[in-house]
This record gives C-alpha cells, sequence and structure tokens, in this order.
C-alpha cells in the first residue's frame, strides 16, 4: 500500500530519541533568500556602466586617501589596480571565502555568526530539527532501496554552517542501527575554519582533540564514534569504488562563484576580427553585426559615491555605507566570456532565443562539485565503480522550470537586504542556483547515475512525511507555546507564500542509474525495503 508517510519514518516517529524543540529564537528571522525575492535582487544591467577590462584605474590613482569600508574592500581596490577590473567570480570568492577578512572566513566578529536572529540569516535546520531529522530519513530509505551495503557508507556534508543538520542526520540514523552500523566516516567540506570549530564543537563534544593531517582535520564524533574529517574542498575526500556515499548540500551552491555576462550586439565595421590586430586585414570586415558575450566585471566606484549618485536601488537596505565597488560590462571579450557562455546548449540556445541584451550567470564550481557528487555515486572513466552506489541531495533556491538565472545577486545584512558591493567581507553574497545546470553536469560527468527533481521543498517535505513528525513534536511539548512554536516552525518551511520557503527553495536529488525504473521518496517514490 502507498503512503505519502515513508513506512521508515512511520516507524521511526516511535523512536526519535530527541522531541525537543524548533529552533524558535530564530522564528523571526529571514532565510537567506529574503522575504521578498524578487523584487529584491541587484539589476546587474540597470547598474553598470560601460568599462573596458583593460583600463579603468582612473579612480585609484586620483583617490590615493580613499576610505575604504572593511579592509578587504582596500585590498581588492589594491588588486583591481593592477590587473583591472575583476570577474564578479573572483569579487564573490574574496569577498566570501578569501582568508582576509572573507564572510565566512574570519570577517566577521567573534562573538557573532552568520546564522541565527543576532547573525545575517536563518536556514531551515536552524528553524526547525525536523528538516534534518527528514534528511536522514531519506538517507535511509535510499540505504534500504539500495540493498542494505553493511559497511562502506559515507556521509558528506558540503557547506555545513553550524553542524545542525548532520546532528539531526546522525541521530535520526543513530535509530536504525543496521544503518548506523554501516556508516565508515563523516565528510564535512567547509572552508572556515571558525564554522569548521562549532561543527566539531556541536558533533563531537568541546572536549574533542582536532587533528591535522595532509588530507584535513579529523576528529570523533559522539555517535558511535565515527570518524570526522573536515575538508576545504570535495577533491580532497577520497574515493573508492566500494564506497555508498550519501552528500547533502543545502545552502551551499547559492555561495558559490558566479560569472555574469550579457550578450551584445556588435556593429559589422567593429566586429573583432577572431585574432587579428590589423583592423584593415579583409577577415575583420563582416556585413552583418554579430552577437558576441560580455562579461560583467567588477571596478571601484568613483570617489565621494553615495546611494543616490549610484541609485542603490530601493530594495537595497541604505544602512550600510555606499558601496565601494559596482559592476561595469566589459567593451571587449574575456577569457572567460569567449568560453564559459559556449559551454552548454542551454547558454548557446539564448542567441537565437533572447538576441541582444539576453543575460547569462554560469557557476563553474556548481559544475565541479556536481560532476564529482555524480562520478562518487555512479563512478567516472577515471574512477569506474563496477555497481553505481549512494546518493545526493541538493536543497537551495533557484528557478525549479530550468530557466537559466539571471540578475540573482544579493547582499544580506542582519536579515536584510543590501547592495551585494557595500562592505565587502561583511555582506553575505548569495545567487539563485541553475538546478537545470547541476543536473547536466551530474549527467555529463557519469553514465551510472540519474537526476530526479528539482521538486518544490514544500512537496519534498510533505512527502517525507514533515506534517506526521511534527504533530508527534508538538504533542509532546510540554508548554503550549513550545507545541506553538514547532507548527509555526515546520509550516513555514513548507510555507508556498512570498515570506515562505516552501515553493522558491528547491529539492534534487542525483542516484545511481536504474532507468528511471525507481523514483525516490519525495519525489514521487515510495519506500522500498
Ligand atoms: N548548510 C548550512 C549552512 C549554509 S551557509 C545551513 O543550511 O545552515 C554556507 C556554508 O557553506 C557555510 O558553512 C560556509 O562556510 C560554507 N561555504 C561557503 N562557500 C564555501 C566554499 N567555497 N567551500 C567550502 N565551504 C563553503
Amino acid at each position: 500500500m502507498k503512503s505519502a508517510v515513508p513506512r521508515a519514518l512511520r516507524n521511526a516517529r516511535r523512536i526519535f530519541p530527541r522531541a525537543s524543540s524548533t529552533r524558535s529564537s530564530s522564528l523571526s528571522s529571514l532565510p537567506r533568500l529574503g522575504n521578498n525575492r524578487l523584487s529584491g535582487t541587484t539589476t546587474l544591467t540597470s547598474q553598470h556602466r560601460n568599462f573596458s577590462a583593460t583600463t579603468g584605474l582612473r579612480d585609484i590613482d586620483e583617490d590615493k586617501d580613499r576610505k575604504w569600508s572593511t579592509p578587504l574592500a582596500k585590498q581588492l581596490a589594491a588588486a583591481i589596480e593592477l590587473t583591472g577590473p575583476i570577474p564578479l567570480a573572483s569579487f564573490m570568492r574574496m569577498c566570501l571565502t578569501s582568508d582576509i577578512g572573507g564572510y565566512y572566513t574570519g570577517a566577521i566578529e567573534k562573538d557573532r555568526d552568520q546564522f541565527g536572529l543576532k547573525g545575517d540569516f536563518v536556514t531551515s535546520p536552524e528553524i526547525s530539527q525536523v528538516f534534518g531529522e527528514l534528511i536522514g530519513v531519506w538517507f535511509l530509505t535510499e540505504w534500504l532501496a539500495q540493498g542494505r551495503q553493511s559497511r562502506g557508507v559515507e556521509l558528506i556534508e558540503v557547506g555545513p554552517g553550524r553542524g545542525t543538520l548532520m546532528d539531526d542526520v546522525l541521530r535520526t540514523i543513530q535509530s536504525f542501527p543496521a544503518m548506523a552500523n554501516s556508516i565508515d566516516a563523516i565528510y564535512m567540506v567547509e572552508a572556515s575554519p571558525e564554522l569548521r570549530m562549532a561543527q566539531k564543537n556541536l558533533l563531537c563534544g568541546e572536549d574533542a582533540p582536532m587533528t591535522e593531517s595532509k588530507v584535513g582535520y579529523h576528529s570523533v564524533c559522539k555517535y558511535n564514534a565515527l570518524p570526522i574529517v573536515w575538508t576545504e574542498t570535495i577533491k580532497s575526500i577520497p574515493t573508492a569504488p566500494q564506497k555508498m556515499p550519501f552528500i547533502v548540500a543545502h545552502e551551499f551552491f547559492d555561495a558559490l562563484p558566479i560569472h555574469a555576462f550579457e550578450l551584445v550586439s556588435i556593429p559589422a565595421s567593429k566586429s573583432e576580427a577572431p585574432s587579428s590586430t590589423d583592423n584593415s586585414s579583409p577577415s575583420s570586415k563582416t556585413t552583418t553585426p554579430t552577437l558576441q558575450w560580455r562579461e560583467m566585471l567588477v571596478s571601484p566606484t568613483p570617489p565621494g559615491s553615495t546611494h543616490e549618485s549610484l541609485k542603490t536601488p530601493a530594495t537595497q537596505s541604505r544602512e550600510t555605507p555606499p558601496p565601494d565597488f559596482q559592476l561595469t560590462r566589459a567593451t571587449s571579450s574575456t577569457r572567460h566570456s569567449l568560453y564559459l557562455p559556449e559551454s552548454s546548449p542551454r547558454f548557446r540556445a539564448l542567441k537565437s532565443t533572447v538576441g541582444p541584451g539576453a543575460l547569462l550567470e554560469v557557476c563553474p564550481d556548481a559544475s565541479l562539485y556536481a560532476s564529482d557528487f555524480a562520478a562518487r555515486i555512479g563512478g567516472s572513466p577515471q574512477h569506474p565503480k563496477p555497481k553505481p552506489s549512494g546518493a545526493a541531495l541538493i536543497l537551495d533556491y533557484g528557478p525549479g522550470d530550468g530557466t537559466i538565472p539571471t540578475n540573482s545577486l544579493r547582499g544580506i545584512r542582519k536579515h536584510r537586504r543590501v547592495s551585494p558591493f557595500a562592505e565587502p567581507g561583511l555582506t553575505d553574497l548569495s545567487v539563485d542556483v541553475d538546478f537545470a545546470g547541476i543536473a547536466e553536469s551530474a549527467t555529463k560527468a557519469s553514465e551510472g547515475v540519474e537526476v530526479h527533481g528539482p521538486v518544490a521543498q514544500g512537496d519534498f517535505l510533505e512527502l517525507m512525511g514533515i506534517r506526521e513528525r511534527a504533530e508527534v513534536l508538538a504533542k509532546r511539548a510540554v508548554k503550549e507555546e513550545k507545541g506553538r512554536a514547532v507548527e509555526k516552525a515546520w509550516r513555514r518551511l513548507v510555507d508556498r507564500g512570498p515570506g515562505g520557503m516552501g515553493k522558491v527553495y528547491q529539492a534534487l536529488a542525483i542516484l545511481p542509474e536504474n532507468g528511471g525504473r525507481r523514483r525516490p521518496v519525495g519525489f514521487g517514490g515510495d519506500v522500498v525495503q
């Protein structure tokens, strides 16, 4: 008999050990996406000024005494003075994970972290423990469906934040000893030393030692004394054909740097000759205009700029100092504009379907991570795997209908939308995730995988039984107020309205290839035991 609640979960409800809380302190704070997604994005094209990739250094020379809003801003400006305007991806990477004051790597004050009421944003695992529990159950359903391998299971999380999601996943799996005993190791991919320590404290205890090796940092988990390894990239995690990796990425892909492009029409007389410097050569004289991609680059704002002069959109709070940087459109091709927009048939089609003015965001790191997940699950020519196994679950926000994200860069500070170019390093940056691009990269990287979804987070969680699990928790709550908070928290995760997280967040699964015969739970399939 089919049931919307996985049988595993129905059993699990009886034995989940902790029926404590909603994380109610976060309830009034905003998700990373903010509550006004459509009107709050930075309009790349409305703000940019034309800028040559090789000039534009005037501002810095003229303004040696300029006060930059953060040490990172000063360093970025110095770098741009040397190299010229930089790709948006380089700017994002520096702002998020640079050693000197990146958002995740040390810029924010010691007594404050990125998450929760006192931080900048709140995420689903921080809102309700049920979120992580259901992801644990999802892994369990895959482990059951794939033949209950008795060893070689690995849990891998990329971008684990405070470690809350992994803690909820592990606590849940503990209730199913056969699966718990099949786990060999836990891997956490984390760029931030502070968050790595927070995760270690939560998952291993404050007193547990952490040791360093060539691979990364090691400690021992409070659940089953499992080894945990922290690495800075997924590439550092060893691969082996007999391993069954269960991978989760929650609000990780939206923090990966993007390149942004705009399609422009170049009049016939100005068309670039492919490799000629001699404009009079016959090869440069074409008779029809050509379409070429131009990369959006980051350069300093003019000295003395104000929010008014820069026209900071009304949807972005002006409580920050005026942005130090702005987007500029390169006047000629750059290395990236020549190959990234050609890297997928979806991107190439924009020349004919949209034409001049088309916008495009490309995230090469997202392709690398998706390809890596797929190769671990399904094998690849470099790392063949006789029997594909494992699963990856990617939860994030972005279009669920295959549209390519555009104009999606956001700055977030203390639960408000701000300019992404204000206070570099103190401002969180995020973008919409190209789920169709992730699916394409995964299936291209491995013949041994198939992709399901994306489906709306609300649908995924409801099919996984969030309502039933939350009801049990609410009933167990001693205080009525607590019960109400549990209710409010889970409803927020599935709410399809503009302030909710049920529709704009999506879930996508990468599974071993099975000819589409078995759909995973939460994506329309039922539990297979
Ligand atoms: N998954 C968590 C945290 C999301 S915030 C949650 O839902 O609560 C993004 C996380 O990814 C943080 O832990 C951040 O430090 C990490 N991160 C961001 N960019 C990264 C990168 N390039 N490599 C590794 N980790 C990164």
